[in-house]
């Protein structure tokens, strides 16, 4: 089922709404920004991901041809998002005593681990950087004579050489530059790395011969290079986390401006992409968000509590891609409890087929709504309360019911259908109790019961309670996992 209902996004170059109008009649393609995989994803991260995803499934449902690329940065990514400090794959690396490709494979595969988890669709491509150098390097010579300037560190971009340079940050912050570390001989503050040479007497796991000599690409060139390649210039959308509004997003335009010999980003086309989308970050009171930090919220750490991760997905759908979320176990333990009681609601459903259409006069205007939420600029909370209503709906063919509760799945994509409250109760990795015993002392607490001991019945519940499990009566589930949660 798709909805030709109008798309209407929230630019951040033009800061403005404005109605999706694809490059291509009927297609719809989008470069999102990856992982640095210099460690595990934290959640905040996998937020970014969540909205691309959500943004890719309405796309989808509004009846575009998806091509999405999300790319995985191996190398270039320094610990300062301008040009200081350094390569924060190689850092890790010396830090471990590995290579650098290892410790690259080992959290690209983290990471698709969390991407599977979460019900994030498989990208067309999923690009990766140190599989693109020879393109790097042709870019970077193809820009190099009338864009950038060489110093001893490599070969640096121009920033006075386009127009508009910053417009994307300056629209974010009404302040102009984002924050830049001084390089000794650099024009303007702005200016940034196409090519790092390695320094003389040095050598990096990670490095290739160029016209610039032997070093490493700049993190801003690869994605400029990467979404030329895979998509060509211009495509639709190009999203990432509000972070990148300040640096990477305008280096990768200004970029992208120099290739195609574009002028000024009155016209938004000019760079490189139509639009410019971020979504807002996830907070954490406690901090422990960071990923340099030492222990930080990674997805596994809510799994290992005893939550399924796609009560994470439930958590982002709450709100809106644009606003703040803060995350707190409280949040998480609701959201959990909203998915299962959406699960529940739908079992019902679970074995009848789904119809062609959902044209039934209580069906139809729940599907226009959720069309119209999601086209206003993805409105999750919205298309959420409406799948509530349908999923509520009483006195409609189930056939129907269920085609519009998997339509609406399709888009926000929890998985309803596929998912059972077994499968929503998960282990925690400090229970002390295994699910064979717990079912057998429930099946001692029922024989107690029939013969009206109820002394002996409460001292079982007890026992399981402090062992981390929630007795329900008259619930088929029989028990829950307590969730010590936070
Ligand atoms: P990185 O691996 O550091 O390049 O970040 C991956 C993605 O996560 C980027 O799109 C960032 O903008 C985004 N991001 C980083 N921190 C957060 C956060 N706390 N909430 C939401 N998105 C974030
Ligand atoms: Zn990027």
């Amino acid at each position: 089922m798709t909805d030709r209902a109008p798309l209407r996004l929230f630019n951040s170059l033009t800061r403005a709404v404005e109605e999706f109008s694809p490059v291509r009649a009927d297609e719809a393609s989008v470069y999102t920004c990856g992982p640095t995989v210099y460690n595990y994803p934290h959640i905040g991260n996998m937020r970014a991901y969540v909205f691309a995803d959500t943004l890719g499934r309405v796309l989808s449902f509004k009846g575009y041809k998806l091509t999405h690329v999300i790319n995985i940065t191996d190398v270039g990514h320094l610990t300062d998002d301008a040009d200081a400090g350094e390569d924060k794959m190689e850092k890790m690396a010396a830090a471990k005593a590995q290579s650098i490709w290892d410790i690259a494979k080992h959290y690209t595969e983290a990471y698709w681990a969390d991407v599977k988890a979460l019900n994030i669709r498989q990208p067309a491509h999923w690009s990766i950087a140190t599989d693109y150098l020879p393109q790097m390097i042709e870019f970077a010579k193809g820009i190099a004579e009338k864009h950038c300037y060489e110093l001893p560190g490599g070969l640096y971009f121009d920033t006075s050489t386009v127009a508009d340079y910053g417009r994307l940050a300056r629209a974010a912050t009404d302040e102009g530059e984002g924050r830049i570390e001084a390089v000794e001989g650099k024009r303007h503050a702005a200016d940034f790395a196409i090519w790092r040479k390695t320094p003389p007497g040095e050598t990096r796991q990670m490095e290739w011969d160029s016209p610039w000599g032997r070093g490493a690409p700049g993190w801003h060139l690869e994605c400029s290079v990467m979404s030329r390649e895979l998509l060509g210039l211009p495509f639709d959308i190009h999203t990432g986390g509000i972070d990148h509004r300040e640096i990477h997003h305008p280096n990768e335009i200004a970029q992208n401006q120099a290739i195609t010999g574009c002028g000024s980003l009155d016209c938004a086309e000019h760079s490189g992409a139509r639009m410019w989308m971020h979504n807002n970050f996830l907070i954490d009171r406690s901090g422990k968000m960071s990923k340099s930090a030492g222990e930080f919220l990674r997805l596994q750490l809510l799994i290992d509590k005893g939550s399924h991760p796609l009560a994470y997905r439930m958590l982002c759908l709450q709100a809106h891609y644009r606003s703040e979320l803060e995350f707190s176990w409280e949040n998480l333990a609701a959201a959990l409890t909203r998915l299962k009681r959406m699960v529940m609601a739908v079992a019902p459903l679970n074995d009848v087929p789904a119809a062609a259409t959902a044209a039934h006069p209580k069906l139809l205007p729940l599907l226009e709504k959720f069309g119209a939420a999601v086209g206003d600029d993805l409105n999750t909370p919205v298309a959420l309360t409406l799948l509530d209503e349908a999923i509520g709906m009483k006195k409609v063919p189930a056939g129907e019911k269920r085609a519009l509760i998997e339509a609406m799945d399709a888009v926000l994509g929890l998985g309803l259908l596929e998912l059972d409250r077994t499968a929503l109760r998960i282990r925690p990795k400090n229970a002390v109790i295994a699910e064979a015993e717990i079912d057998g002392a429930l099946d001692r607490r029922a024989e107690a019961r029939a013969a009206k001991d109820f002394a002996a019945s409460d001292a079982i519940r007890d026992a399981l309670a402090a062992k981390g499990v929630e007795v329900m009566d008259g619930d088929p589930l029989r028990w829950e996992w307590k969730l010590d949660l936070g």
